[in-house]
């Protein structure tokens, strides 16, 4: 893969007109966990140097800023001026770019649903060489086929956000044990659902009457003047954890710390924005965790009438495969992203990840097949091992998606690994 860093829009353009064969893929910070921003054996376009602030309205809110800005560098200028990107995924160090075209979504989507939903318009370089400014209005489709496009509509450019006012940069969070699955599905169908964010922390290796238990997590903005518990300074994990450490006794005793470390009354706290939305941030190099081998992650949602269900026959499978999974985590989905192929959906999706060995890819696969048993999908943002099938039955607008595609970008100038293991530019291959 020939990597190209440009910083100028003629410079975009030429990296653009040199790919060659396997065409060019924007690549943001490299946050999605599978091939969605990889082109081996082809160009790809990163998109870090394109990281100036444009404009900000401070009567509407609107930022423009070009597509390799990251959430935690507009946190770093904003935060502290009471604005905040009304959606930010479970890491900081993601471009603006990166997410619109995985739609992004965070621990509010049931009242503010995904990234694109707040994206005003954005100038979009297609594969021709020319610059098109889309609204959602004035280009429906190929808005739709961007947002959460995963790069294959162009690169890109700049785009416009309407940031968030807050009245302090902090969150009121309540911490509750759930002692089992069905405790979670009550909670998230309940109060969880009608708070502004909420989160749960599952163990995956609890078993039996244990099964899916966990931590729940809601918050509300906090008021001004409240103090609280500062955002934590950075760690780094110094090594790679041995083999040894990963075996399903030693995590089971950590996901069992995590989990008694609540009281059983549970508790509230007055927490910093960053270190509740970005837990895994202060943690540099946290993936080391996982050894030399790494690690996969897994996550789907499953659309509300088959979650119980599902998400136990989930969890049951991984619990039983021993993969020695740190903790999952359960959110719930309020509704269908703007995207053709935005990936929520009403529902509850679970998120998981574990070591990379070598029944990791059969793990996958019986995991996939309980998704499309129980009609839910994949998110292509953290996926490495979905087949070609079971993403076209997942995602219902697929034909809709390669009908912008072929009109747009006949020739396939944009490529990824990703689109040629599902298969997504057929059409044009
Ligand atoms: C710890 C962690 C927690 C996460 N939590 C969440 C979460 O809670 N919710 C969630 O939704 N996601 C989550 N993610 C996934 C992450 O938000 C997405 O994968 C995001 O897209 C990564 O952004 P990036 O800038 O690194 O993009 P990359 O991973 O580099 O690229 C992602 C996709 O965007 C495309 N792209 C990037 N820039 C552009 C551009 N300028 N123009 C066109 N296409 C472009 C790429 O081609 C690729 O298809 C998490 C990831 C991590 C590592």
């Amino acid at each position: 893969m020939t990597a190209r860093r440009p910083e100028r829009l003629r410079e975009v353009q030429a990296a653009l007109a040199a790919a060659g064969p396997r065409g060019i893929i924007a690549h943001g910070r490299g946050r999605s966990y599978g091939d969605a921003a990889l082109n081996d054996g082809g160009d790809a376009l990163l998109t870090r140097r394109l990281d100036r602030l444009i404009s900000f309205d401070a009567g509407s809110g609107e930022l423009v800023a070009e597509c390799g800005v990251t959430i935690d560098e507009i946190l770093s200028v904003f935060l502290r001026r009471g604005w905040v990107p009304p959606v930010c995924p479970g890491t900081a160090f993601v471009t603006l770019g990166g997410a619109l075209a995985n739609d992004v979504h965070g621990k509010n989507h049931d009242r503010d649903g995904g990234f694109a939903e707040h994206v005003r318009w954005f100038d979009l370089l297609l594969a021709d060489g020319t610059v098109r400014r889309v609204t959602p209005d004035g280009a429906p489709d190929l808005f739709a086929a961007t947002a959460g496009g995963i790069g294959l509509t162009g690169i890109v450019l700049r785009l416009c956000l309407r940031l968030r006012p807050i009245a302090a940069p902090a969150v009121v969070v309540r911490e509750d044990r759930m002692g089992s699955l069905d405790d979670f599905l009550s909670a998230f169908a309940g109060r969880a659902r009608q708070a502004s964010y909420s989160v749960g922390w599952i163990d995956t290796l609890a078993r039996n009457g244990k099964l899916g238990r966990g931590i729940l997590e809601t918050a509300e903005p906090a008021p001004a003047g409240r103090s609280f518990a500062e955002d934590r300074k950075g760690a780094t994990m110094p090594i790679d954890l041995p083999d040894f450490a990963l075996n399903p006794i030693a995590v089971a005793a950590f996901n069992a710390l995590y989990f008694h470390r609540i009281p059983a009354g549970g508790r509230e706290r007055v927490l910093g924005l960053r270190r509740f939305l970005f837990p895994l941030d202060a943690l540099d190099g946290w993936n080391r965790m996982y050894g030399k081998r790494g690690f996969r992650q897994f996550q789907c949602v499953l659309p509300n009438g088959e979650a119980a269900g599902g998400i136990r026959k989930l969890i049951a499978a991984i619990t039983e495969s021993r993969a020695a999974s740190f903790l999952a985590v359960l959110k719930t989905l309020g509704r269908a992203g703007v995207g053709m192929l935005s990936f929520p959906m009403p529902g509850m999706t679970l998120a998981v990840d574990f070591p990379n060995r070598p029944d990791a890819p059969d793990l996958l696969h019986r995991l996939e097949r309980i998704v499309l048993d129980h009609g839910g999908r994949i998110y292509l943002a953290k996926d490495s091992a979905l087949s070609a099938e079971g993403f076209a039955q997942m995602y219902p607008r697929l034909d809709e998606f390669r009908r912008v595609l072929a009109a747009v970008d006949p020739a396939g100038r944009f490529q990824s690994d990703m689109a040629r293991r599902l298969r997504i530019r057929e059409d044009v291959a």
